[in-house]
């Protein structure tokens, strides 16, 4: 089986799906890899030491017309789909709960698209292929790295010769896997971090961190399927951020990382909230995206000053400002799953078994996904989890 890395078109990334390390792996395994001359640049792995590491150097066209899987960080753009040919696979965090359209088009095309970002996260046999949380991980590092540094104050506890400098306050609102890592960093680097989430059982995670858990009176447990939250009816929601804005006016650093899966991600920080932080506070929206953020008037990848002095910062892919870091554990996760899905040489599709019916989107010209091929739920938020910018 031959494989292709070809170069993430998506503004500001910098990732790459393969790194030197997993081309060995792959090799070695059976699988020959081809490499799209420079995709590895943007994270600091060159031509030559893929090349070292077993790879044939390709254009992008080479690429797509010899392998027989393309794989991918993110998303297949415009020219990457029209050089795919039926029977061809690509796998990437394809998000398509955000974008049914990309896999109709995927569909149509022939080509078997396996998402990442589906995988059960639960099984043991997936921890290995779980790109959501090494992704995460890396994104929660640095919202505290990047928190730290954003604010004009110390996150530690300083007494020196000049007098006591108190500890930043942190908030930290969804406490999943970005979450923790935040809350786990900004500790080390000495702040006092308080932390919520709509599940309670992730109070004693936070707690064992050395974190305090928030426990709202307004807004009872809201658990949903698979570890992850459910989305809040209108009412909740408007409790919610109602108890958190007085919470929020007493904290230096706020960072948010609340998701609902396929939804669009709730608003905790609003605009209210923001006017009760004191000048120099720092808010980072790791929700932030193009279908909006956790944060009211955040924008993805930018930073905001608002009149009242907050620098709120739409970060929504921080992972990509780690490239090296992020590329390798992605590639460790992708290589996870390719070799799994591709026992004895070729891809073969088994919908009996849940991780391949956990990420295949479309095969055989049909989207099959159950979350795409079930109607759409409507979204308490206001809009439907299966969108494509225009939430409403
Ligand atoms: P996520 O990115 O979907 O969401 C981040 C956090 O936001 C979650 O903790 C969620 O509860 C919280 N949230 C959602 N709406 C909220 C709201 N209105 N207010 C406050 N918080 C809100 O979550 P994730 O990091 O992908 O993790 C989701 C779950 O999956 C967790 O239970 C995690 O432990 C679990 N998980 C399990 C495994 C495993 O079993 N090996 C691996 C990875 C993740």
């Amino acid at each position: 089986m031959k494989v292709a890395v070809i170069k993430e078109a998506a503004p500001g990334e910098r990732r790459v799906a393969l790194v030197p390390e997993a081309v060995a792996k792959l090799r070695a395994a059976g699988v020959e890899v081809l490499i799209e001359s420079g995709a590895g640049d943007g994270a600091w792995f060159t031509d030559g030491a893929y090349a070292e590491a077993g790879a044939s150097i390709v254009s992008g066209a080479e690429a797509a017309a010899e392998a027989d899987a393309i794989l991918m960080v993110g998303r297949p753009e415009e020219r990457a789909i029209s050089r795919l040919r039926p029977g061809q696979a690509v796998l990437g965090m394809l998000a398509p709960l955000a974008d049914p359209a990309l896999a109709a088009r995927l569909a149509a095309a022939g080509v078997t698209a396996i998402s990442l970002d589906l995988i059960p996260r639960t099984l043991s046999r997936t921890q290995t292929m779980d790109a959501l949380s090494s992704q995460a991980n890396i994104a929660g590092y640095k919202a505290a790295v990047l928190a730290a540094a954003t604010l004009g104050r110390f996150f530690p506890l300083l007494i020196t010769a000049a007098g006591t400098a108190r500890p930043a306050k942190m908030l930290v609102l969804g406490t999943g896997v970005a979450g923790l890592q935040a809350i786990g960093t900004a500790r080390r680097l000495g702040a006092v971090v308080t932390a919520y989430d709509v599940r309670p059982g992730t109070k004693a995670e936070v707690e064992s961190l050395g974190a305090t858990f928030l426990e709202l009176t307004a807004v009872g447990p809201a658990a949903g399927d698979g570890g992850y939250a459910r989305a809040l009816t209108e009412e909740e929601r408007q409790s919610q951020q109602d108890e958190l804005t007085a919470h929020i006016a007493r904290h230096d650093v706020v960072i948010t990382t609340a998701q609902v899966p396929g939804r669009r991600p709730p608003v905790l920080v609003t605009a209210d909230a923001l006017k009760s932080m004191a000048a120099g506070s720092v808010v980072i929206d790791m929700g932030a995206s193009d279908l909006g953020g956790n944060v009211e008037g955040s924008r993805p990848d930018e930073t905001v000053i608002t009149e009242n002095g907050i620098t709120v910062v739409g970060a929504g892919s921080l992972p990509s400002t780690m490239p090296a870091a992020a590329s390798t554990m992605y590639a460790r996760n992708i290589s996870a799953l390719l070799l799994y899905m591709v026992p004895d040489g070729t891809l073969a599709i088994d919908l009996s078994d849940e991780v391949h019916a956990g990420v295949v989107v479309s095969h055989d010209g049909r989207v099959i996904h159950p979350a795409l091929t079930a109607p759409a739920e409507p979204d308490s938020a206001g809009g439907t989890a299966r969108v494509d910018g225009a939430a409403d």
